[in-house]
């Protein structure tokens, strides 16, 4: 199936185009962005302009921020196209919802990276059927190392360290098994930007969250559950390595890009979506209930 990129910065520099230069499924047939090209493959600025010269490019992958992306993901669908978003799916639930709606029987895959991370399937099943009765997620990286010089991260809709901290929320709500929802949060945001730069939550099943954008040198993304038989399930480095007990867990698939295009080539051969919101209806509770407290000025 022939793809086309929109939005050529650094996940789909890093991430997109070697993952489907090395899918049999996909062709990169063209790219949308004011300023980044892809070698060899045709360049648009143009969105329109693309899905109007061509009509045989089925499915359209979006790369952009949040804040921007419910107008590109609407025209590719009002186009006809199946649409392929990255996380976070949208800077609302509600524009979500709408494309939802735009999608009808087209394929709309909102993707969740982390959830294809080799251990969280390990993890499902060694918590399937059990009580979690506590956990800790600590997800500690550096803002300037992952996004560096991305005001949007700070801007309204950017989310802040909540956009990291939503992969370690889509791999908790993939695992758990049975929901939970927020009961305290404090945010920390730098008193000259927009969005928290640290968080701490509190869920039910004595779940608590730990999240910083400040941490430089080792990068932590872990997250810990007991169960009420006393079974210990660890997920180490961002969801890769699953341990039970102490045991690691045979981690299954492919690495978490080349799994999303996958699956996406399923989705659309299948005629389903695939749209869960879960993790971003979280950081939407975040927003409502968190105590606010200001600290210092961020710059890069
Ligand atoms: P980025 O490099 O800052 O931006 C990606 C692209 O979006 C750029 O090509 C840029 O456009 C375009 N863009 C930015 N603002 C725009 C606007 N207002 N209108 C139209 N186009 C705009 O961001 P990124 O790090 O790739 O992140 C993009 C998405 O991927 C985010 O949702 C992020 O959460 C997710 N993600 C990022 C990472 C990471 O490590 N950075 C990892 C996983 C997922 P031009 O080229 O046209 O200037």
């Amino acid at each position: 199936m022939k793809v086309a990129l929109v939005g050529i910065g650094k996940i789909a520099v890093d991430q997109h185009v070697p993952s489907i230069a090395a899918s049999p499924d996909w062709e990169l047939a063209a790219t949308v962005s004011r300023t980044g090209t892809v070698q060899g493959v045709p360049a648009y600025t143009s969105l329109d302009t693309m899905l109007a010269e061509n009509p045989d490019i089925s499915v359209i992958s979006l790369c952009l921020p949040p804040v921007p992306r419910y107008d590109y993901a609407a025209a590719c669908l009002r186009a006809g196209r199946h649409v392929m978003l990255e996380k976070p799916p949208g800077a609302t639930l509600a524009e979500v919802h709408a494309l939802q709606v735009l999608a009808g029987d087209q394929t709309l895959f909102a993707t969740w990276h982390s959830r294809m991370a080799k251990g969280v399937a390990a993890a499902k099943i060694a918590l399937a059927g059990k009580t979690v009765e506590s956990g800790h997620i600590t997800w500690k990286e550096s803002v300037r190392k992952w996004h560096p010089n991305q005001d949007w991260v700070f801007e309204p809709g950017g989310m802040g360290v909540l956009d990291p901290g939503i992969n370690a929320l889509s791999i908790m709500t993939e695992v758990l098994p049975a929901p939970v929802h927020l009961t305290a949060a404090t945010v920390h945001t730098p008193e000259n930007r927009q969005t928290p730069i640290q968080a701490e939550l509190k869920f039910t099943c004595g779940i608590t969250a730990d999240f910083d954008w400040l941490q430089e040198g080792d990068q932590t993304w872990e997250m810990v559950f007991r169960t009420m038989d006393g079974a210990v399930v660890q997920l180490l480095d961002g969801g890769k390595t699953c341990l039970l007990d102490g045991v690691t867990q045979h981690g299954t698939g492919q690495d978490e890009y080349p799994a999303l295009y996958a699956r996406m080539a399923a989705l659309v051969g299948d005629g389903a979506s695939d749209v869960d919101l879960s993790p971003m209806v979280h950081v939407s509770d975040i927003m409502t209930l968190a105590q606010r407290v200001a600290t210092s000025a961020f710059d890069w």
